[in-house]
């Protein structure tokens, strides 16, 4: 996270509480677990306070040397910390393109708050990608320095809204929760998961945010190119390749989204959804534009909208990728070997319908896990 250092803690320099906190907060930077920023004659005040002691002293005089380079990252971040003296409570506010939240300096005289962001995913491969997205994005838009540091906590189910709520409650930790939408189309519902989380998420408790991905699960966010590296050679696994390819070039690329990618689809799971429901309207809008594509679906089921062999319809829309795909993706990505998949070789394979997502993504992951490389304030 970055945290700014308001003026108003140079003139509270007499206080206890502001020292302390003032301290921890260089300790977090020396450890490079966040940015710090502040005006240079606020770090002008802290340099020259007696108070404090040296090596903290030492990390704010190294800041006043690099804030150039800090001025830059202000203006990318859309999530910032305010530090201020007085204890006003805490507050949020919306300034430009990003949220400022205020927190008053002595919330810093505990040293949890300095720590990692903890990062609640469905499991440690869902952190996994996450993270190399967020790499990603510091590469796309070519911002140097910064590290991402997160303390991945394992969610899933019911756990992740219990999690949740203890971070939040305890207000002692910065925390950034994904949740899988478990949308089966545009226009269905958002996952139980998601909506008990999204129900108990307070917005006057900002260290923790929630955000519920634009798709329906993480396998959705991953590249074609990079599924088609790690099956090739499997004619199971080629047959969904050629299908998500031959649908992102389709005019109906946004399926791509929500399909199951992990079960694959049957045109018997459609026909048989109750006709209410959004996931039957989105996607018998979506055959009308199915015939295109190269799948094994009978003509007569299709054109009569009833699977003739019903429960056992094979009308195969699509093949899945099977249950542990995300896995082997976290394997491929973090496995050193030879042609190893560089961070590189992962940006080029993002095309252009999901690189708006993961700059999304990025964007938010960045923000709330910046930290940098560790200050060395020996002699
Ligand atoms: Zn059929």
């Amino acid at each position: 996270m970055l945290l700014v250092l308001e003026e108003s803690l140079a003139k509270a320099l007499n206080q206890d509480t502001v020292l302390e906190a003032l301290e921890n907060i260089a300790l977090g930077r020396r450890e490079g677990k966040h940015l710090i920023f502040a005006k240079r004659r606020t770090l002008k005040s802290f340099i020259n306070c007696p108070a404090m002691s040296k090596r903290a002293r030492q990390v704010y005089s190294k800041l006043y040397e690099n804030l150039p380079q800090m001025q830059g990252y202000i203006q990318t971040f859309i999530r910032r910390v305010e530090v201020i003296a007085s204890d006003i409570g805490l507050s949020a506010r919306v300034e430009e393109h990003c949220k400022v939240i205020t927190i008053p300096a002595n919330y810093f005289c505990d040293s949890a708050l300095i720590q990692k962001t903890v990062f609640i995913a469905e499991n440690l491969d869902d952190a996994a990608f996450y993270k190399t997205i967020a790499e990603i994005y510091l590469k796309w838009k070519k911002l140097k320095g910064i590290k991402i540091l997160l303390e991945p906590y394992l969610g899933g189910g019911s756990t992740t809204e219990k999690a949740y709520k203890l971070i939040q409650d305890s207000q002692e930790r910065f925390c950034l929760c994904f949740l899988d939408s478990d949308k089966k189309s545009p226009h269905s519902p958002i996952g139980n998961t998601a909506k008990s989380v999204m129900d108990i998420d307070n917005p006057n408790q900002p260290f923790c945010e929630c955000f519920v991905i634009n798709v329906r699960e993480i396998e959705n966010f991953i590249p074609t190119r990079l599924y088609s590296q790690l099956s090739a050679g499997d004619p199971n696994r080629m047959k969904c390749v050629n299908f998500l390819e031959q649908l992102e070039r389709s005019s109906i690329a946004e399926a791509r989204k929500y399909l199951d990618i992990k079960k694959g689809l049957k045109l018997g799971e459609i026909l048989q959804a109750s006709s209410n429901t959004s996931f039957s309207k989105d996607w018998m809008n979506w055959l009308n534009y199915i015939s295109p594509l190269a799948i094994k679906v009978s003509k007569q089921c299709l054109n009569n909208e009833v699977c003739m062999r019903e429960k056992n319809c094979d009308c195969i829309i699509t093949t899945g990728l099977g249950e542990n795909i995300l896995k082997a993706v976290v394997e491929l990505i973090e496995k050193p070997t030879k042609d190893k998949l560089t961070k590189q070789k992962i940006a080029e394979m993002v095309d252009q319908l999901l690189k708006a997502e993961w700059e999304h993504l990025g964007e938010i992951i960045v923000a709330w896990s910046c930290g940098t490389l560790k200050m060395s304030t020996a002699g």
